[in-house]
């Protein structure tokens, strides 16, 4: 693997997990990342349990929005949510475990399962919330319950600065993570199952390994702790696994591996996810173990050392700004990264030797001090400038792409040419558009870019699909036809 680079900022959290108070009321958000959970399966005033379906996402395979604890369901009362209210945490609904060899499983209170699948560890692991773990390894996008893959990756890293990688995920838990590997292994017994581990020195790397390697069936790969070799579509390249439509890689992480073995060993709903709530703007920077729908005012009260603050859903290099109407925190957050809004411009900073600033580009007096982290923030200290070659974003690109030549193509609306340079294998990691020194946010542009070329790509497959579809109409017309004037001139013969 080449490229990567570990963005050496301040106020990463405690590898520690705590716990927060129990909030009054959860508004869980009806869209995340990936889904959008349309189909609301709940009425107002419903009572409902924990590990209830509120909702489904219809496009994806009904990947359910599950109750993290029992309560009364308020809708309409906040745009876009969920609202429980009068909540009970001491239910805990689970499906019995007979039902993952004996057909489908029922929902945690009796109801249905989210999808009918005919396959029933698949449906336990929808029902329970667990499948939205599982992703395209390229794509990232949720996978079909109906084809099995035809290799799996699970990654016990995440590289991204301040999120909660197996270090806080996996503490007491290894046990736990050795038959969720089992079961992965049991739904895909024919797909090898390869396991990411990194390649460090740590005792809890070392014993990791071990726990691993003793799985019957995974292949153990090591790799090194630099931002972002965790990533499924740079591992799948990696370990030269076959692309194309007949052969979906699997990925999932660590918290997946550990929803699967809760979901397939006691049958329990996956409701609870480790969150980081770091940045540079927290005071007190933790791993925080809550449910969806955690209010997100509750989780910034007191707690943020700089006003006004940008919140991050997701991690420093490839998350989003938290939309100011989103009341709680979705089903697919991994953190929380806080940074202090710009309120003044710096003056005269092209005259400053930069003694208390650290770059990529080693440009400043600061780079000298080794006891400095760079300071991570939201003003872009002048403007965007034009491409100055300098090749810094080749250097740290995982991807073995070109990010200066694709944005030359793209600044000229040459989408063509950008896919011959190969845009489409960008990872979206980021690390381009921070080292960049004219500012130029390249990450947005591939994603960009590759959004169209994806939709232009499936609108000429439908294309052709249709054109398939009526040439086939019409050879069956035809055949119809030639049959019934065979009928008729029998009739007439006779
Ligand atoms: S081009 Fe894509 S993969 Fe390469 S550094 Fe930029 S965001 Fe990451
Ligand atoms: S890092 Fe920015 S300025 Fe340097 S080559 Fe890449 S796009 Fe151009």
């Amino acid at each position: 693997m080449r490229g990567g680079y570990n963005v050496p900022v301040a106020g990463a959290p405690l590898a520690e997990v705590r716990e927060l108070p129990a909030p009054d009321r959860l508004y869980l958000p009806l869209a995340s990342r990936r889904f959008d959970f349309s189909d609301v399966r709940v009425g107002e005033g419903q009572s409902v349990v924990r590990g209830e379906v509120l909702a489904v996402d219809p496009e994806r395979f009904s990947i359910p929005l599950l109750a993290p604890y029992g309560g009364i369901v308020r809708l309409g009362e906040v745009e876009g949510h969920i609202v429980l209210d009068e909540l009970d945490a001491s239910a805990d609904a689970r499906v019995s475990s007979g039902s993952v060899s004996g057909g489908p499983a029922a929902g945690p209170g009796g109801g249905p399962a989210a999808r009918s699948t005919g396959k029933p560890i698949a449906e336990r692991l929808l029902t329970l919330g667990a499948w939205q773990y599982l992703s395209d390894a390229r794509t990232g996008d949720p996978v079909d319950p109906l084809i099995s893959p035809s290799a799996t990756i699970a990654s016990t890293l995440r590289l991204e600065p301040f999120l909660a990688g197996g270090e806080a995920q996996l503490d007491g838990a290894l046990e736990r993570l050795a038959r969720g590997l089992e079961h992965l292994r049991g739904m895909a017994p024919e797909a090898p199952l390869y396991v990411i581990v990194p390649d460090a020195d740590e005792p809890l790397a070392a014993e990791l390994r071990k726990t691993v390697s003793a799985c019957s069936g995974a292949h153990v790969v090591s790799v090194p702790m630099r931002f972002p070799f965790d990533d499924p579509a740079l591992l799948a390249r990696y370990l030269k696994l076959p692309a194309g439509p007949d052969a979906a890689v699997w990925a999932i992480p660590v918290e997946g591996v550990l929803a699967v073995e809760a979901a397939l060993t006691d049958g329990r709903p996956c409701t609870e996810r480790i969150v980081s709530f770091a940045g540079p703007a927290v005071r007190e920077p933790v791993h925080v173990r809550l449910v969806p729908g955690h209010p997100v005012a509750d989780i910034l009260a007191d707690r943020l050392c700089r006003e006004p603050a940008r919140v991050v859903d997701g991690g420093l290099l490839t998350g989003a700004v938290l939309p100011p109407e989103q009341r709680g925190i979705d089903s697919e957050c991994t953190g929380l990264t806080v940074v202090g809004e710009p309120t003044r411009q710096t003056l005269l900073a092209f005259a400053r030797p930069g003694i208390s600033r650290r770059s990529y580009n080693r440009s400043f007096v600061g780079t000298l001090r080794t006891d400095m982290s760079m300071r991570y923030k939201a003003e872009l200290s002048g403007e965007v400038r034009p491409c100055i070659a300098c090749g810094q974003c080749a250097d740290v690109c995982p991807a073995e792409i070109l990010p200066q030549v694709i944005h030359r193509h793209l600044y000229a609306d040459r989408l063509e040419e950008a896919q011959r340079t190969r845009v489409d294998l960008c990872v979206g990691c980021g690390l381009c558009s921070f080292v960049c020194p004219s500012k130029i946010d390249l990450r947005t542009e591939f994603l960009d870019a590759k959004r169209v070329l994806r939709e232009e790509e499936e609108a000429l497959r439908a294309e052709a699909e249709a054109a398939a579809a009526e040439a086939q109409a019409a050879e069956a017309a035809q055949a119809g036809e030639a049959e019934a004037a065979a009928a008729q001139a029998g009739e007439v013969t006779s």
